[in-house]
């Protein structure tokens, strides 16, 4: 096991154990469920936009694996702030890195911590727990009011 591997694995227990902005919006602009059959995860994720179409404030709830919570937890601090054309295209990217499908020349470092999911590839049922919240965010910013589910 490489010492990157390690702190990768570290820091998503860190954000299981402890998740940042874990809760709901009480009066959010957008708001999505979505849930995981293959393994359970269920999540909530409201959204406050202003004016200007950037993300003020989004938080997450539910239970779920570590992953899962994990991914979420990461997921609001990397969003917090955004547009929501960043936002979405951020996810883009997220995904790419986590199906390995990234670009050769992309500079993986605008990741941060979301690196910590970067060798999930590996194990293709996890994925989808890696996914849910960004794709649960994604409905929320489109509107999209029923419960995504990820097959
Ligand atoms: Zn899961």
């Amino acid at each position: 096991m490489s010492s990157s591997h390690e702190l990768y694995q570290q820091i998503i227990l860190d954000h299981n154990k402890s998740p940042k902005n874990f809760g709901a919006i009480e009066h959010p602009s957008h708001k999505a469920d979505g849930y995981n059959p293959l393994c359970g995860d269920q999540i909530t994720v409201t959204i406050l936009l202003d004016e200007s179409k950037t993300i003020r404030d989004i938080r997450f709830e539910g239970s779920g694996c570590a992953i899962s919570k994990a991914s979420a937890s990461l997921m609001t601090l990397a969003i917090k702030g955004k547009t929501i054309k960043e936002a979405l295209e951020f996810f883009e990217r997220f995904h790419q890195l986590i199906t390995k499908t990234l670009p050769a020349d992309f500079n993986v470092e605008l990741f941060g911590r979301l690196n910590a999911f970067s060798s999930i590839w590996e194990y293709p049922s996890r994925i989808k727990c890696a996914s849910l919240p960004w794709y649960t965010m994604k409905a929320a910013l489109e509107k999209k009011l029923e419960t995504i589910v990820t097959e």
